[in-house]
């Protein structure tokens, strides 16, 4: 079986004990894509890092909507063990967006997309949040036009919000320079996974909430959206799949089988097409040969 994570986080600290042993456990399951996506400065250098030491690794670079107001004064602890030392470049979003179009110039292979960015007024929802997500959303969005890869679209409590924000950024009837996006934890409904992927376009990151016993709702919506918009994801080291999540609290990319699993049943194909297809929408979503 050959399985694609389009979403995951390896340079976490919490696989700094383990990290080369679980690729190749990953590896073994059948992991043959892996892209890593990048939350800030650092963590989307360790990305890139990640994705120029292994042939099927590659990286997004950018800034995760709950770190937009903390990026240029990260908490250490979440800094992985080998960039401790690393001296951050960019001290405001002008800098670490030309940074990244510098990134992308060098490692225009290595580098298939930007984000994770997007909405997240979870923790915090203020008009002054929501402005500051919408500003550094349209800078990954320009880097996306520009180099022609898509956006990973983080959207957590701001479902109206992303409407609105898409309707009026992505008027595709007076622009023909298309930007493709990945929702990436696709969480919600039909109603709007069918607005994503028909009107949009975009991908739907599916993961091992799918699989939680209380999302019947993102079931229904995987049943009524065509496979060619669905990719697996684990948003790992989080989001454990609801089997391996009785012995395992972190999660990996050799999970991926039980996601692979609930999409065929619900698409009612074999598993092996399934994980067939869905591996060559990762590709070609994010441009990769
Ligand atoms: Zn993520």
């Amino acid at each position: 079986m050959k399985i694609a994570d389009t979403h995951t986080h390896l340079y976490f600290t919490s696989f700094d004990r383990d990290r080369e042993k679980v690729v190749q456990r990953n590896k073994k399951s059948g992991v043959e894509l892996e892209i890593q996506i990048g939350v800030d400065e650092v963590s989307s250098i360790a990305a890139l890092e990640l994705a120029k030491n292994y042939n099927h690794i590659y990286c997004t670079l950018g800034v995760h909507p709950c770190d937009v107001e903390t990026c240029f004064s990260p908490n250490p602890d979440y800094i992985p063990r080998d960039f401790k030392k690393y001296k951050r470049k960019a001290h405001n979003f002008d800098e670490l967006f030309q940074l990244f179009e510098h990134l992308t110039e060098q490692y225009p292979e290595k580098i298939v997309g930007f984000g994770e960015t997007g909405f997240d007024l979870y923790h915090q929802n203020t008009p002054e949040l929501l402005e500051l997500q919408k500003n550094i959303f349209r800078r990954h969005i320009a880097l996306a036009k520009k180099f022609g890869k898509p956006v990973v679209i983080h959207n957590r409590n701001s479902r109206e919000q992303m409407i609105q924000f898409l309707e009026i950024e992505f008027d595709y009837k007076s622009s023909d320079s298309k930007v493709k996006g990945i929702i990436h934890c696709f969480s919600e409904d039909t109603e709007y996974a069918e607005l994503m992927t028909q009107k949009y376009g975009f991908f739907l990151g599916i993961g091992g909430v799918a699989t939680y016993p209380q999302s019947e709702k993102i079931r229904e919506a995987i049943k009524a959206t065509p496979i060619e918009f669905l990719l697996t994801e684990t948003d790992a080291p989080f989001l454990t799949p609801q089997k391996a999540k009785q012995q395992h609290k972190r999660n990996e990319s050799s999970f991926l089988p039980e996601v692979i699993q609930l999409i065929a049943e619900l698409k009612k194909i074999p598993k092996k097409e399934c994980s067939e297809i869905l591996f060559s929408n990762a590709k070609k979503v994010f441009g990769i040969k």
